[in-house]
């Protein structure tokens, strides 16, 4: 199985990544995530990715798609895997068509997360994330036990350079411009649009919800 989660910065993509993962075992892949540690490596790619990421614009196409495909060829994906925050343009969607067509994997499961945009601001400032395993609170919403400390690890937490009011507003722009589009490509096959600006347990709840019964119809088909 195969699952994007889609929608805008802020809208939850991460909190409920970690929650499918932990529930169905498969790999969680933030492309976001990726790109952080390539900078935090100083690796070239890293190196290209540093000032787009800090001015809220996309990393290019083929950078992304050629690390994204790297990362679904290991073995931990074979029985498949979570995207946070892939495909987030057209061309990447495309490429993503290719790619799993490719290696035999079914079409994807899409999951919007639909957050009304004046609500997305206040998340981020208030966003908080650990650097070691990428946890993510929220001081309003859902703060550590301990404040400035990761509950998981111990780790202290860090507010994302990104995550600065003016570059939000910039990467929400990015969003409307080059991301929504990639709907359209997916609106008529497994898409599930799901409201955002509620609890994460309760999105959760709704998103298990949408999986059950495809998950049960996909081992039926299996057992056949
Ligand atoms: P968010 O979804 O909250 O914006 P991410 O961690 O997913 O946070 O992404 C942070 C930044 O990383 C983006 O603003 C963008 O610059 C870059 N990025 C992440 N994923 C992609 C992608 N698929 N294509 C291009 N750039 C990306």
């Amino acid at each position: 199985m195969v699952l994007l989660l889609f929608g805008p910065p802020g809208s939850g993509k991460g909190t409920q990544s970690r929650l499918i993962t932990n529930w169905l075992g498969i790999p969680a892949i933030s492309t976001g995530d990726m790109l952080r540690a390539e900078i935090q490596a100083g690796t070239p790619l890293g190196n290209a990715a540093r000032s787009i990421m800090a001015s809220g614009g996309l990393v290019g196409d083929d950078l992304v798609n050629e690390t994204l495909a790297h990362r679904v060829s290991q073995p931990d994906c074979n029985a498949g895997f979570l995207l946070d925050g892939y495909p987030r343009t057209v061309e990447q969607a495309e490429f993503l068509d290719r790619l799993l067509c490719l290696r035999g994997f079914p079409k994807p499961i899409v999951l919007h997360l639909d957050v009304p945009m004046d609500a997305l601001v206040g998340r981020m400032s208030s966003r908080r994330q650990c650097p070691a395993c990428k946890r993510i609170y929220n001081l309003l919403h859902q703060p550590p036990l301990q404040t400035g400390i990761c509950d998981d690890d111990g780790n202290a937490l860090i507010t994302r350079k990104d995550d600065r009011e003016d570059v939000v507003r910039e990467r929400l722009r990015t969003y409307d411009a080059l991301t929504r589009p990639v709907l359209a490509h997916y609106q008529d096959n497994n898409y599930y649009q799901i409201r955002g600006d509620r609890s994460p347990s309760y999105i959760f709840e709704e998103i298990t919800g949408i999986l059950e019964p495809l998950i049960a119809k996909h081992s039926a088909a299996n057992d056949r």
